[in-house]
């Protein structure tokens, strides 16, 4: 292949010519020539004799210097990974794992799973032989100090994006802390688009104790780095009047640009996959209907469940005369390089977790970007040429409400998985951890008395055996994997294996294709009286009698990845119960026992109809909040007295998604010390 530069920004672009077949997308030499282009090239030799003499090294540098893809290659021609030690760098997002991987492999001319190999949760792609650089996500590794607590396999550990503060990072660093007192020979990286270097520096100042005698070691106090980027100005516009509807002003904006702006490619962030496919429709529908130009438009989603091979799409190069239109979450703010952006059309929002340790409530909000973010977005478009920025926010807006930071996740996150992890890995002082943030008490103590309900902690709140080591052991929410322990003992383990797996993927239906009328009539035809997670049932047998085809998958507006993704996970999950000695047992038709066995792990989200309302109101039996049941669920309308949720969303109101139907005296029977309480709430009516 042949690589020519374009004549506008001195990026390189393919030339029509090229091969599009990944393996041979590049020459050798060309991609030495790209890698020393990029602004990390020139700190090579520093970032590795810091990494030598440095126990920390913090490195700071824009999104596109070269950070993820370039520093693991540094250190393996530096030998950090002779010996059969291993280079690893973490990633918050799946997807950047995915396909930061491929990229690495690529440029180092190697098959993936060989030299340069990845995992993320129920995927494993590397080769304990032969694998150098291994990249994996943040919570992959917190799993793997289980079986090795001191993480010996490597040598250095770089943790990346760091500015995201997600909980797994969080914890993270409070774990590696504690393991570099134990491994002077251990090296971190930690590495961030922008960060307060200083207050991480701060974090990391460990006293050398015993240590502090040995001549040998590395120093302990971080070094800190700042790789200089080379990035253009980026022309900022604001909106005159706040927008009313978000996903219309992106629709419009887009179109106006390709309408009267120069060639160059278009990157807009919105919030998730659900507005993400609506203003895909909307481009569409616009374009058509009001003759509008949008020839010469490739429009391409991105989010975190987006199949491979269209993930292939965004990163390949735009051809010739067309613009490409990329529609992401807040994935492509840092997590990943996409060339050839040259306008940022910027919502202003981003889906956030939320939790209020009073009523204990976690839900997924849309809520407003920082500053920080804002600025973040609006660099993407600076990195090839000058570009412009169009915010969906007025400046008086940006200026005087939008907040300098966003705050980390760990102090707005329901802490029940991050208190086991730590549990199950010996660390009984939770409140006194040495936390980069600390979370909040309220926050600290819900989580304890979940867990010792679930019957995870005992009195002590250390882990009960075997069933608290059980739920630690399986990768899943300690509320799900609780589901699947009691499902052993209810004899459906079977069942809620594959319930367990469906509700690992975001969603097996196709959202937004078609007409909704066609696609309610699809989803009545697997509709289960019980609710969601029964219905699951339904469509997991309807899709191995089809023998797992994809047509099958389309005409019942089912996503055929999502499905197979539900097999591969439900495969994973039946080998992971097995090995810890649950016996695999179907209940057959009765499903009674899977209503029982859910309510063992979600007891705590149970919620009661609020009959005299008459508008579908529920109330959380536990703190009284006022929820409903979710469009999308096959109990919507239908309104059963006593119900189930597995998880919340919120726009205008609190919405239950996948709910199923209980009878209220099970919740007693599944966690008396949860409820003794509120046993007059729980037995009314
Ligand atoms: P950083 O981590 O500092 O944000 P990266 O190492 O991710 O930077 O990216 C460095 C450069 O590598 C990008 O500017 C881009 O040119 C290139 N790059 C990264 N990932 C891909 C990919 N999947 N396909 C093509 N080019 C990529
Ligand atoms: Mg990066």
């Amino acid at each position: 292949p042949r690589l020519v530069d374009d004549e506008e920004g001195g990026v390189l672009f393919l030339s029509a010519s090229a091969s599009s077949s990944s393996s041979s997308r590049f020459g050798y030499a060309s991609v030495e020539k790209q890698r020393q282009r990029l602004p990390v090239y020139k700190y090579r030799t520093a970032i590795l004799y810091l990494v030598e003499t440095h126990a920390t090294t913090i490195i700071v540098g824009e999104t596109g210097s070269g950070k993820t893809t370039q520093i693991p290659q540094y250190l393996k021609e530096a030998g950090w990974a002779d010996g059969g030690r291993l280079i690893a760098c973490t990633q918050p997002r799946r997807l950047a794992v995915q396909a930061v991987a491929a990229r690495v492999a690529e440029e180092m001319g190697v098959k993936l799973g060989e030299e340069v190999g990845y995992t993320i949760r129920f995927e494993d792609l590397m080769n304990p032989g032969t694998t150098m650089i291994k990249f994996l996500t943040d919570g992959v590794l917190l799993r793997e100090m289980m079986d090795d607590p001191l993480l010996t396999k490597y040598s250095v550990i770089m943790v990346d994006e760091a500015h995201e503060r997600s909980i797994s990072t969080d914890i993270l660093l409070g774990l590696l802390k504690k393991i570099q007192r134990r491994r002077s020979d251990l090296r971190l990286i930690i590495s961030s688009a922008t960060i307060e270097a200083k207050s991480m520096s701060t974090f990391f100042q460990i006293r050398r104790r015993s240590l502090e005698a040995a001549e040998s070691g590395p120093r302990m106090e971080p070094a800190i780095l700042s790789v200089e980027g080379r990035g253009f100005n980026v022309q900022i516009h604001f909106v005159e009047e706040p927008v009313q509807d978000y996903i219309r002003s992106t629709v419009s904006t887009v179109l106006s640009i390709h309408d009267q702006e120069p060639m160059g490619d278009i990157l807009v962030f919105l919030t998730g996959q659900d507005d993400i496919d609506a203003s895909i429709q909307l481009l569409n529908e616009e374009a058509q209907s009001n003759g509008k130009n949008s020839s010469g438009l490739i429009v391409l989603p991105l989010y975190s469940g987006l199949p491979r091979a269209e993930q292939e799409l965004i990163f390949s190069p735009t051809p010739r005369g067309k613009r490409k239109v990329v529609i992401s979450t807040n994935i492509a703010e840092t997590s990943l390089t996409l060339e050839g952006i040259v306008y940022v059309v910027d919502s202003g929002f981003s889906k956030q977790r939320f939790y209020n340790p009073i009523s204990d409530i976690e839900n997924l909000v849309v809520a407003p970007i920082s500053k920080a973010s804002a600025r973040q977005r609006a660099g993407r478009a600076g990195r090839v040429r000058p570009g412009k920025c169009y915010r969906l926010y007025t400046e008086e807006y940006f200026v005087n409400e939008m907040s300098a930071e966003g705050i980390p996740e760990m102090q707005r996150s329901n802490l029940v998985s991050c208190v086991i992890q730590l549990k199950a890995l010996g660390i009984d002082n939770i409140l006194g951890f040495d936390w980069p943030a600390s979370p909040s008490p309220e926050a600290m103590i819900r989580a304890l008395e979940i867990l010792y309900s679930l019957g995870v902690l005992d009195d002590d709140a250390k882990l009960t055996s075997p069933a608290g080591f059980q739920v630690a052991e399986i990768p899943l929410e300690p509320m799900v994997s609780k589901m699947i322990i009691s499902s052993s003992e209810l004899g459906c383990s079977e069942e809620i294996i594959t319930i367990a797996a469906t509700l690992s993927v975001q969603s097996i239906w196709v959202p937004g294709r078609g007409v909704k009328k066609d696609m309610d009539e699809a989803k009545l035809r697997f509709a289960a009286s019980e609710g969601d997670h029964v219905t699951f049932l339904n469509v997991y047998k309807g899709f191995l009698q089809s023998g797992k085809s994809s047509q099958w998958c389309h005409k019942n507006y089912l996503n055929y990845q999502a499905m197979k993704k539900v097999i591969e996970i439900r495969e994973q999950l039946r080998r992971i119960t097995q090995r810890l000695g649950i016996v695999l047992k179907s209940c057959e038709r009765d499903m009674q026992v899977v209503r029982k066995a859910v309510t063992a792990g979600f007891f705590a989200n149970a919620c009661r109809l609020e009959a005299f309302t008459h508008n579908g109101m529920y109330k959380t039996v536990r703190g009284s909040q006022e929820v409903y049941i979710h469009p999308s669920s096959v109990l919507f309308r239908v309104n059963p007295k006593w119900i189930i949720y597995h998880s919340l969303v919120s726009t205008d109101r609190q919405y239950m998604r996948n709910v199923i139907s209980i009878d209220p005296s099970w919740l007693m029977e599944a966690a008396p010390h949860f409820y003794q309480h509120h046993r007059h709430n729980a037995t009314a009516h």
